[in-house]
């Protein structure tokens, strides 16, 4: 079982002396810069001259500065920039102020997983990763909450890094619910594992494969897409908030009958090598080398897919439907 870290684990005393640089205050930045003061630590900013995120960081009453001022005057430097543009930004204006005794953080493992971003042997490399996304970070730490994280180390030159990577963690308001330690191979590993086979590409595929297979037999668009998507939020709303059996128990009996009997037809032994297969493409470094190209080459295989995915015909009657729930729609 994970060891899992809370308030008493944690000592905001070992980060008092340090100043920390939140480079990138989006949607992750915002939250963890925010709370961080919050929280009394002495933290600065960085983000692009001009943008939104800039004046955030000033209205929340953070000092903000260029990426290589900030990774200058800063003792732990934070990195939440894009994952795909840390390496060059690290390269060329952080790097050459990552002087021995520094920390560098993370909350994704993906450029250190992957040899983007090599850091010298004589700083420390840590990660906290909250398990959910900024704007939660944030209004949860506010109701004296937090969310959960997780906490790694990758590099510990100090002999301290996992207890400035848990003060860091404590002052963004993680160990209040619990702070989950990992590798930064596990996490992005993960992390990447999850997203295409479950949780983005997996869903995905089955509720469009669900709405092609009625159509084609002649049920009507309108009724497959109710069926195939629009409940799918019922059911993973029960797994989220109570596990399968909460599920389970709020379906009819026939359908959880018929679910338990059918589900591993669909989820056969043929899917469960093809998720194999998939893991050790991410295992090798082959889906992060292709992923890189990708984007190098101005990513022309995910916008030519985003494209045929907007115009599969799902599109086009759920936002017919969606218009009938006016209720679904969020700011
Ligand atoms: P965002 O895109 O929301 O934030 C990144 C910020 O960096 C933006 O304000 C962006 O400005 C700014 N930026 C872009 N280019 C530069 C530059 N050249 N110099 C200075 N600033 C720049 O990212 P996220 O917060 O979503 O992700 C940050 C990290 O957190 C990633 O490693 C991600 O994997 C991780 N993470 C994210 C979670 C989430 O829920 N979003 C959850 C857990 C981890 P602009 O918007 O103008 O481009
Ligand atoms: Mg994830």
């Amino acid at each position: 079982m994970a060891k899992i870290f809370h308030d008493k684990d944690a000592d905001l005393r070992v980060l008092k002396d340090k100043t920390i640089a939140i480079v990138g205050y989006g949607n992750q930045g915002h939250a963890q810069g925010a709370n961080l003061k919050e929280s009394g630590l002495d933290v600065i900013a960085a983000d692009l001259p001009g943008s939104s995120a800039w004046k955030r960081a000033e209205s929340d009453g953070i000092r903000v500065m260029t990426v290589s001022e900030a990774a200058e005057k800063a003792d732990y430097i934070q990195m939440l920039l894009p994952d795909e543009l840390q390496a060059r930004i690290y390269r060329e204006q952080i790097a050459p102020h990552m002087t021995e005794g520094k920390i560098l953080g993370f909350s994704h493992g993906f450029n250190i997983r992957y040899f983007q971003i090599v850091p010298p042997r004589d700083v420390d490399v840590v990660m906290v990763a909250p398990k959910g996304p900024g704007d939660l970070v944030r209004r949860t730490y506010q109701e004296g909450i937090g969310v959960p994280c997780l906490v790694a180390v990758e590099q510990d030159s100090s002999g301290y890094a996992l207890k400035r990577a848990l003060a860091y963690a404590k002052g963004i308001g993680g160990t209040r619910a619990g702070v989950i330690q990992t590798t930064f191979t596990e996490e992005t590993e993960t992390d990447l594992f999850g997203e295409q086979v479950d949780l983005c590409g997996g869903v995905t595929e089955m509720v469009k494969a669900t709405f092609e297979t009625l159509v084609e037999a002649g049920y009507q668009p309108e009724i497959a897409y109710f069926e195939a998507c629009h409940e799918l939020k019922l059911i993973v709303d029960l797994i989220y908030e109570g596990g399968f059996m909460r599920m389970w128990n709020n379906v009819s009996n026939t359908a959880e009958y018929g679910g338990m009997t059918r589900g591993a037809r669909i989820i056969n032994e043929e899917s469960r090598e093809e998720m194999k297969m998939i893991l050790s493409e991410i295992q090798s470094g082959e889906f992060a080398r292709e992923w890189l190209l990708e984007g190098q080459a101005g990513l022309p295989v995910k916008k030519s897919l985003e494209k045929i995915e907007a115009e599969h015909p799902i599109e086009t009657v759920g936002a017919e439907l969606r218009a009938m729930m006016p209720w679904l729609q969020k700011k």
